[in-house]
């Protein structure tokens, strides 16, 4: 029997793992296992490169770096986390985020306590659950995209994981998107690509000023207008893409040989099998908007899975620092301490 299980290893889980320690909770965290690159343990700052908007680190560090921080710290207090090889503690993870640690297959919230399955062999009770899954990114969802993506064939959804390979450089490679991360992805091929072009399809770029000058003063960064992508050419490897005018509807290709799917991400909440409110987009939904609770009593939510707005690292572990003293809250209530 656990007081409180965390589930979700960004920003968010190891700061509410942190505060849930040092309160005497004891947790135990499902940091979730590496599946393909757009869901791995640590979160989507292990798909980045720098941070530099982090508060405390004037220089800026590398997002992976910064996440072994947050799994450190966490550790540091006694926080406990679902490996392979079942529940371990700061000795069992000699690589770090890098150990294989099990994902919750399912959940049950209908009983209290609340049972939580791994995918390897585990399970557990749970008083209190925090769930700090985050987000995945979105593809285009055409079918040559994904047969290439599949088969390491020049299309990813990660520059950061994928732009440094050999096959793209000194190439002209895409970036599909408007927002901050298409413009981060955009600057970070641009060190390895001959050209960059960035297929938005409006006319106005949806990221923040400075990411926007940082793109649009980069001279290795050509802008696509009013562009979709509506399909992906090449048999082994990408060839190039087919492009649509969002205006005048005329259809055009642009050769390539990288493409790079920047278009938002999807929270991770399948597996709460709609046990939780969900908004219409699938995030959680807070049942207070100021709190970290949620339609279930016991059920705290933070990061990224409840939030479409803010995204951002110091917001996830801002939310996590809540979640963690609302179930520490919650549970003396209960009489559990
Ligand atoms: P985002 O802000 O939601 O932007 C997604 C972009 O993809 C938008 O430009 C959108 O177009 C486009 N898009 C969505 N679906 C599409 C589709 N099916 N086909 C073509 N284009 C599509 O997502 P994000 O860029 O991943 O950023 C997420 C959050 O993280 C933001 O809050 C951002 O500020 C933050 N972030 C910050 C940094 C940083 O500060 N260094 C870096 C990365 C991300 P429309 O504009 O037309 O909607």
């Amino acid at each position: 029997m656990e007081k409180l299980v965390i589930i979700g290893s960004g920003p968010a889980g190891w700061t509410a793992a942190l505060y849930a320690a040092r309160a005497n909770l004891d947790p135990l965290v499902f940091p979730g296992r590496a599946t393909g690159k757009d869901l791995l343990p640590g979160g989507q700052l292990m798909l980045t490169t720098d941070v530099e908007n982090y508060p405390g680190f004037p220089e800026g560090l590398k997002g992976p770096e910064m996440m072994e921080l947050f799994f450190r710290q966490a550790l540091r207090f006694g926080t406990r986390v679902v490996s392979d090889d079942g529940v371990v503690t700061e000795e069992g993870v000699s690589a770090g985020l890098f150990t294989p640690f099990q994902n919750v297959a399912s959940i049950d919230l209908s009983q209290r306590p609340f049972r939580i399955t791994g995918d390897r062999d585990f399970t557990c009770e749970a008083q209190a659950v925090i769930i700090a899954t985050g987000a995945k990114a979105n593809w285009i969802g055409l079918e040559n995209e994904q047969r290439l993506a599949q088969s390491g064939g020049g299309v990813s959804a990660c520059a950061v994981c994928d732009g440094a390979l050999p096959m793209f450089r000194e190439k002209p490679l895409a970036v599909v998107g408007g927002g901050d991360s298409a413009v981060e992805e955009a600057s970070y091929l641009t060190k390895f690509a001959s050209r960059v072009y960035m297929i938005h399809r409006r006319d106005a770029l949806r990221a923040s000023k400075i990411m926007q000058k940082r793109a649009l003063d980069n001279p290795k960064i050509e802008l696509l207008w009013n562009k979709v992508v509506t399909d992906v050419v090449g048999d082994d490897v990408i060839r190039a893409v087919d492009l649509e005018d969002t205006v005048t509807g005329e259809s055009s290709r642009l050769d390539i040989d990288g493409l790079f799917v920047a278009i938002g991400h999807t929270p991770i909440t399948a597996f709460l099998e709609n046990q939780l409110d969900l908004d219409e987009k699938g995030y959680i939904r807070l049942a207070d908007p100021y709190r970290s609770t949620t339609n279930i009593e016991g059920v705290f939510v933070a990061g990224d899975v409840a939030d479409s707005v803010y995204r951002q690292a110091i917001t996830a572990a801002g939310m996590g620092c809540k979640a963690a003293i609302d179930a520490e809250r919650w549970l003396a209530e209960q009489g559990i301490d």
